[in-house]
């Protein structure tokens, strides 16, 4: 046998929550939005003998749609097969010096599966104790910095304040906020955009447009940056986007009522719920996502975790120091987060 294996890029890669086959479980491990996406994208009829053609490149319609959307120029604009997809290309493009990128310790765990995958050396920086980043972290000289806004696993959001001090302190490196979460409660750092020629701010359709199947993302930028992106993007695959989402995504973006109806819903049941379980003995980090980080002054979490696995409910545990005692619940129906309160009411 031959040596050809020492020459393979070996990697570790990202785990995404678990996927059941089951039809009856109440699935709130992966952040997934419980409304279907909008009527206007449900009813859409999308053309598919154009499917013998290659899609636009640019995927000009969706483009458009979210320029205006946030009032800004379309060649601010770069869409990609979900922000995974963006947020690789953005490590590619963005993070070539060879020094360090800073993230924080705890945070979507994509960062360092990227980082790794693309050798780009990084560091992580600790929360603090209230499980909150520390913007004084991110002065020290870098390769770049990416943080989610609000934060995952914790659900925290920080004041714009907060990301222009962190961008104003790096002026020579790109920094990336990942506003997965942001409609749910958050801040958005996008009026930042006309100061700073350094940020770029990451959204996706999958959490408040409901659209996690449809794998739809975006990045909002200088117009230098964007075009850096997309210099890469067709060195790599000029066509990340299909024609079936660029029509329902250029819908969605459309359907603005439904979309602030439906996250409405989402915050007014995660009120509830916290009031909830805060009542039961949890302690829950302050949330600004469609998510709760909890942990219990008795129970651990990861027995709550498994006893609620064998009644069906899937929710999130991480077995990392600091959260290895924390559960990530998502906020599904009302119907759903009353029956896992009633789970938890016997489980107690
Ligand atoms: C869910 C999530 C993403 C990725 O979402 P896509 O489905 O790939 O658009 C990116 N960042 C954070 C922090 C997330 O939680």
């Amino acid at each position: 046998m031959g040596n050809w294996e020492a020459n393979i890029r070996k990697v570790v890669p990202y785990v995404p929550g678990e996927q059941p086959k089951e039809q009856d479980i109440i699935k709130l491990n992966t952040n997934e939005n419980p409304y279907p996406p909008a009527p206007e994208v449900l009813n859409k009829q999308v053309e598919l003998e154009n499917l013998r053609l290659y899609p636009d490149p640019a995927a000009t319609k969706l483009v458009d749609a979210i320029a205006e959307y946030h009032g800004v120029d379309k060649n601010q604009v770069f869409v990609g097969v979900g922000s995974d997809d963006v947020l690789a290309m953005s490590f590619m493009t963005f993070f070539n010096s060879g020094k360090p990128i800073f993230f924080p310790d705890i945070t979507y765990s994509f960062y360092d599966v990227w980082a790794d995958m693309l050798r780009i050396p990084y560091e992580t920086k600790p929360l603090d104790a209230d499980f909150r980043i520390k913007a004084s972290d991110y002065y020290g000289e870098n390769g770049g910095v990416v943080f989610p806004n609000p934060n995952a696993p914790t659900g925290i959001a920080e004041p714009v304040e907060f990301v222009r001090d962190i961008v104003s302190h790096n002026p020579d490196v790109i920094v990336i906020v990942d506003e997965a979460y942001v409609d749910f409660g958050g801040q958005t750092a996008l009026p930042l955009l006309k100061e700073f020629d350094n940020l770029l701010v990451v959204r996706t359709f999958s959490k408040s447009r409901s659209m996690a199947g449809l794998r739809i993302g975006y990045a909002l930028g200088n117009e230098k940056l964007i075009g850096y992106l997309n210099d890469v993007k067709y060195s790599y695959n000029s066509y990340t986007m299909d024609l079936t989402s660029i029509e329902l995504g250029t819908c969605s973006i459309k359907a603005d009522d439904y979309f602030k109806e439906m996250v409405k819903k989402v915050v007014d049941t995660r009120t509830w719920f916290v009031k909830e379980i805060e009542a039961l003995g949890f302690t829950v980090l302050p949330s600004s996502a469609n998510f709760v980080f909890a942990t219990h002054k008795t129970i651990p979490a990861k027995e709550i975790f498994e006893n609620a696995r064998e009644h069906k409910i899937f929710v999130r545990y991480f077995d990392k120091p600091r959260i290895d005692n924390y559960l990530r619940i998502s906020i599904g129906t009302d119907k759903e987060m009353q029956l896992f309160v009633a789970f938890l009411k016997t489980l107690l």
